[in-house]
């Protein structure tokens, strides 16, 4: 078998680390659909004889609850039922304002890194900026504080790891952190347990909070509802300018220029918010990046709200993580307060709790139709009534944005937003 079973099943989730563990280069992941897809070339697949590819694909599940105990393993680590296994709880920001400003939310992602190169404690960090177009992801190897500015704030469309990790064996040095949604981080943990050649290169996983991630038709229809050519773009962001931000984008044709800025809760909540989700993103059970040795996001709840600069949140698993961010705090980098588990999961509660039921309501969907599930070792929850219904609604919703004809029907949701 190989990943034609998670391709197949709709299980895949588009995070390339097939290709790049493919021992015979049988795998090129490509953009299908609006996603990225492994297709693989049968004729150079060894087949049962390796099967590396579903060994580190997340797609097909993922053990959450006993890798993480065999990662995180010391007395200070504490569990909750969403968080998982952790450390401490933060909340913070970058001290450097430009940085705090222009990213997703305290700029403590871009901010941590900065403090770990300047330092001298890790070689480089794997970022996602955008390529030369200005708008699809491109993920490389950071070294200098600029590298990290450049992939500041959050991607919300498909990012595909399916190059870095042999770019990284390759590189000097043994110490490099990687940043990628918890899918990612699945994926790489599983590789780290067969390759022991990638493995000896990481010294730290780092999780940006998930609730979905976006298909590629998500920038079109962003495009076509802003009224923006995509070839005269020379500046986008998802979110900038503040927390939580403000979509932006910037475009220049000849002398004339056109600049679009909208408050990131106008378009990414009504506009967006589930008709562009990957088919994979529903069954996913994992919020905060369980296996990641460091998790950020947002903190979506008072007095942090009421801030509109940026503040983080953030979770570590380890001692040495957390005493790192200690001193990034002494040394002036950062600014750290504590944080209870409680207030972290309410701030995250309308993607977080329904997140997880209806992932069940989708896996037992899914497997009256015979398609096969993700497996974890952790039970789903049980879901409600009212779950049911929002999955038949955003089934409705994805099959509306998967047919640009009827787009026009999300124009009129839209209108004027
Ligand atoms: C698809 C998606 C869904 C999210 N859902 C939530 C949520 O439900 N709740 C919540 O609190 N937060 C969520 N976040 C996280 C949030 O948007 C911020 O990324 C997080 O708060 C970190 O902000 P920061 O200012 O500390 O990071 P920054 O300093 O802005 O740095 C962000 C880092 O993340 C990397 N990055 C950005 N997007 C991606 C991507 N798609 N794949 C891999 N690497 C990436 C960048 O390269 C950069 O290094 C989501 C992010 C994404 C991409």
């Amino acid at each position: 078998m190989n990943v034609n079973y998670t391709y197949s099943n709709k299980l895949c989730t588009g995070c390339g680390i097939c290709e790049d563990v493919c021992l015979k280069s049988a795998i090129t992941i490509k953009r299908i659909d609006g996603e990225y897809k492994p297709v693989i070339d049968e004729s150079l697949c060894l087949g049962d004889k390796c099967s590396r590819c579903l060994k580190v694909c997340p797609g097909v599940g993922c053990d959450l609850t006993q890798r993480a105990k065999d990662l995180f393993v010391e007395e200070s680590v504490k569990e909750d039922k969403y968080i998982g296994r952790y450390v401490g709880l933060h909340t913070g920001c970058s001290l450097d304002e430009d940085i705090r400003y222009h990213s997703a939310s305290g700029g403590m992602v871009s901010q941590f890194l900065i403090f770990l190169l300047e330092n001298k404690i890790i070689d480089g960090a794997v970022v996602t900026g955008f390529d030369k177009d200005k708008i699809t992801p491109y993920s490389y190897i950071a070294k200098t504080r600029e590298d990290v500015i450049a992939a500041r704030s959050s991607k919300y469309c498909p990012v595909a790891l399916n190059k870095i990790g042999n770019e990284i064996i390759k590189a000097e040095g043994n110490r490099y952190v990687i940043v990628g949604v918890p899918c990612h981080i699945q994926g790489l943990r599983k590789r780290a347990s067969i390759d022991r050649k990638f493995r000896e290169k990481i010294v730290g996983y780092f999780a940006i909070y998930c609730s979905s991630g976006r298909n590629f038709y998500s920038q079109d229809y962003i495009f076509k509802h802003y009224g923006v050519v995509r070839e005269n773009i020379n500046n986008f962001q998802y979110r900038d300018n503040g927390c939580l931000g403000y979509l932006t984008i910037d475009t220049v044709d000849g002398s004339s220029e056109k600049h679009v800025k909208v408050p990131f809760t106008t378009f990414y909540g009504p506009l967006l918010r589930s008709f562009f989700k990957p088919h994979r993103c529903l069954s996913c059970i994992d919020h905060y990046g369980e296996l990641g040795d460091v998790c950020f996001g947002d903190i979506h709840i008072k007095p942090y709200s009421d801030d509109k600069i940026g503040i983080s949140s953030w979770i570590t698993r380890s001692e040495y993580w957390e005493n790192l961010f200690r001193t990034a705090a002494d040394e002036g980098y950062i600014k750290m307060d504590e944080l209870d588990a409680h207030t972290l999961n309410e701030s995250q509660k309308v993607m977080l709790y329904p997140k997880k039921r209806k992932a069940a309501v989708v896996v037992v969907m899914d497997k009256m139709i015979g398609r096969k599930t993700p497996v974890y070792d952790k039970e789903f929850e049980k879901p409600m009534l009212k779950d049911y219904i929002a999955v038949l609604v955003c089934h409705a919703q994805r099959f509306i944005g998967r047919h640009k004809k009827i787009w026009w029907a999300l124009e009129i949701i839209n209108k004027g937003k």
